[in-house]
């Protein structure tokens, strides 16, 4: 019998036949990979292996910026895209200038150009009567006739409108008592020579941190054992991951930074993905550091106040996306 170390249940050696992996699969493999599960170190049950993949992993690539990220470095082909549409957390990513500056955008897989291209949502634009600006809004989102024009908008002429149903956006507005005449069909960018800039608003929520926790807890599980991690100060740790179970201070810290200390720039970024786990400043608490695809870091507080020491804890691995290899991190590039 073996103890699962998230949801410490004792099951026979055969429950634990799933390889779990430190980073999961869907952000790439490596050689000799880092999995849990092996006849030495049996960790994570079938069951919450499979718990994980279905409720965690699942959001944690489509529904990221490190998810949709895999697309553009070929790790995933674009064709495999699935658009969540406006169930994404990835949502109204506004043209940042030129003509259609302020609209709302969704990504979606263009055939045509073979990758994932922003798309318009169904969307209305009201021309402020003052400065000439257009405002747009989603059509769940239109406001009153009453208030637009408190706002200083024309709701009578020159509105824009984007959607693939005329109909829809038409009964939209009817709803709010506006009944407008359209602005003529504006030119959309040329998509195939010109580059769009878009800005995102992601909202990352517990599901997507719980599972950025899960690579960290497992990456400590990997080098320091099974029974280590079983350790009674994981609790609070194990029971986020396993069951979103949350405490006064948050489990996880997003920075918009590189773990890297010589990263050249957010624009000319690794492709990696970087785990690490060390002491924090204080000396008693075990934190862990993730990035994917080394856009965010994640730091991860996996035990609060350790009773004791632990002999070669701190460890840092860079994973290659080029070369599908993994490395250990120094002392000096580490954090
Ligand atoms: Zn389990």
């Amino acid at each position: 019998m073996k103890k699962c170390i998230y949801c410490l249940e004792s099951k026979p050696e055969e429950s634990f036949a799933k390889a779990e992996h430190v980073i999961p699969q869907s952000f790439g493999l490596f050689q000799d990979n880092f999995t849990l599960n092996q006849p030495h170190n049996k960790a994570v049950c079938d069951d919450c292996n499979q718990y994980f993949g279905d409720n965690l992993e699942i959001d944690l690539g489509r529904d990221t910026i490190e998810g949709i990220s895999r697309y553009e470095y070929g790790i995933r082909k674009p064709k495999d895209f699935k658009s969540l549409g406006n169930r994404s957390r990835i949502q109204h990513k506004k043209i940042a200038e030129g003509v259609l500056k302020g609209t709302f955008y969704y990504l979606a897989y263009s055939q045509e150009l073979n990758q994932i291209t922003p798309k318009p949502l169904p969307q209305v634009g009201f021309q402020n009567k003052a400065s000439s600006s257009y405002t747009y809004f989603l059509l769940d989102d239109i406001p009153d006739k009453t208030e637009l024009e408190n706002q200083g908008f024309d709701c009578a002429a020159n509105v824009r409108a984007f959607g693939n149903s005329f109909e829809a956006i038409e009964q939209a507005l009817a709803a709010k008592g506006i009944f407008p005449g359209f602005q003529e069909e504006i030119p959309l960018p040329d998509q195939k020579s010109e580059k769009m800039l878009v800005e995102f608003e992601v909202s990352v929520d517990s599901i997507i941190l719980r599972a950025i926790a899960k690579i960290a807890f497992n990456y400590l599980a990997y080098w320091q054992g099974a029974e280590f991690v079983l350790q009674d100060v994981f609790h609070p740790i194990r029971f986020y991951i396993r069951n979103g179970e949350r405490r006064e201070t948050p489990f996880v810290q997003i920075r918009d930074k590189s773990i890297l200390i010589d990263e050249p720039s957010q624009e000319f970024r690794r492709i990696i993905h970087v785990v690490t786990v060390n002491w924090a400043q204080n000396g008693l608490s075990i934190i862990s550091q993730v990035s994917l695809l080394n856009y965010l870091s994640y730091t991860v507080q996996l035990a609060m106040n350790f009773p004791g020491q632990i002999l070669n804890l701190r460890k840092g691995h860079l994973f290659n996306l080029g070369d599908h290899k993994i490395y250990e991190l120094t002392a000096q590039n580490k954090m």
